[in-house]
């Protein structure tokens, strides 16, 4: 009887035991990947495919990753034609569960405003993004978006589950709020009107209204308290992965390295580039971690400005283990270089 007891009770442990029911969730990139930590908590064994300092339009779908699919319960990918490479990791898995439109599978940027849709759809236009620019993430009323995809998905997978992921995410929702606008502002105005004020661009001219004799602009803080110092000033990127970015932070993008989205640029480009760089006074040639730094940094000390180099992804350098510390590092990067310029 008393074997029998135990073997009950240890029965219960490992039903009750968080590895036991785990959900397995298999990302394509590290920032989605965080989302679905963030989210899931203990209920969640994440993995993503691409590597955060590896160019994510470019993964080969190793037998070890199509394995990965297969076993997953839950996959989630940003879509908008980033990761081309999922259309054959996808087949080569044959999970039903994790297909696109089956009951694992998320869409991570579902209900994202696209931005830079081609109007022609043509290969000469450079590579890969005919529903327009996929890099959604940096953009923090976008990554709210994608942590309502995310959840929506695991409250599929494991709805037993379901209200614990909705109240982390509300939390999660809360901490990006608080480190957008900073806590002072938050507390007055409210998440629902600064987020339609930012997303229609017009936060900035409704800061200049009074309170208590001050400027409301006065008690912004967060990131883009911190940006104020580069609202519309000019930048230079070497791909067109920053335009979320730049639009949130008040940043004018005055040129890319590349022409032309994954295409070499000429030496007749570049020497353009180095004149709208002096034109603009731009200070900053911002190039992603993943990508040859050599053109980007003879522009910039052609010009006698600096290159940055910097990670786009969670955990694409040491110092951005979350997504929080990468929009952090981000921010202070791009703030740091227009402070030190003289206007
Ligand atoms: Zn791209």
């Amino acid at each position: 009887m008393i074997s029998i007891r135990l073997i009950a009770v240890l029965f219960g442990l490992l039903l009750a035991s968080p590895a036991f029911a785990q959900v397995r969730v298999v990302t394509t990139l590290a920032d989605l990947a965080w989302v679905a930590e963030e989210v899931g908590g203990e209920h969640v064994q994440v993995r993503s495919l691409c590597a955060p300092h590896e160019d994510p339009h470019y993964v080969s779908p190793t037998p070890s990753l199509v394995a990965a699919v297969g076993d997953a319960d839950l996959f989630v990918e940003v879509g908008l034609n980033l990761e081309i490479w999922t259309d054959r990791l996808l087949d080569g898995a044959g999970n039903p569960k994790v297909r696109r439109g089956g009951v694992g599978y998320v869409l991570a940027s579902r209900g994202v405003t696209t931005k830079q849709r081609p109007a022609t759809l043509s290969r000469s236009q450079g590579d890969l993004h005919p529903e327009g620019n996929p890099h959604i993430w940096l953009d923090p009323l976008n990554m709210k978006v994608i942590v309502g995809n995310v959840t929506e998905g695991l409250a599929q997978v494991d709805p037993v589950h379901a209200a614990e992921f909705r109240a982390r995410a509300e939390a999660l929702n809360a901490r990006i709020d608080a480190a957008l606008y900073g806590e002072e502002l938050l507390a007055l105005l409210g998440s629902a009107l600064l987020d339609r004020l930012a997303q229609g661009g017009q936060l900035h001219e409704y800061l200049e209204r009074e309170l208590a004799g001050a400027p409301l602009r006065d008690r912004l803080g967060g990131w883009l308290g911190r940006a104020q110092a580069m609202q519309g000033r000019s930048v230079v990127y070497y791909h067109q992965n920053w335009i979320y970015f730049a639009d949130r932070f008040g940043l004018s993008v005055a040129a890319y390295v590349e022409a032309k989205p994954g295409v070499q640029p000429s030496a007749g480009h570049l020497k353009r580039v180095g004149e709208i760089v002096t034109a603009n006074r731009v200070p900053v040639v911002v190039v992603t971690n993943y990508y040859d730094e050599r053109l980007p940094r003879r522009i910039a000390s052609d010009a006698g400005i600096q290159a940055v180099s910097v990670p786009i992804m969670t955990g694409g350098t040491k110092d951005a283990v979350t997504w929080f510390a990468l929009l952090d590092k981000l921010v202070v990067a791009h703030a740091t270089a227009f402070e030190a310029q003289t206007p």
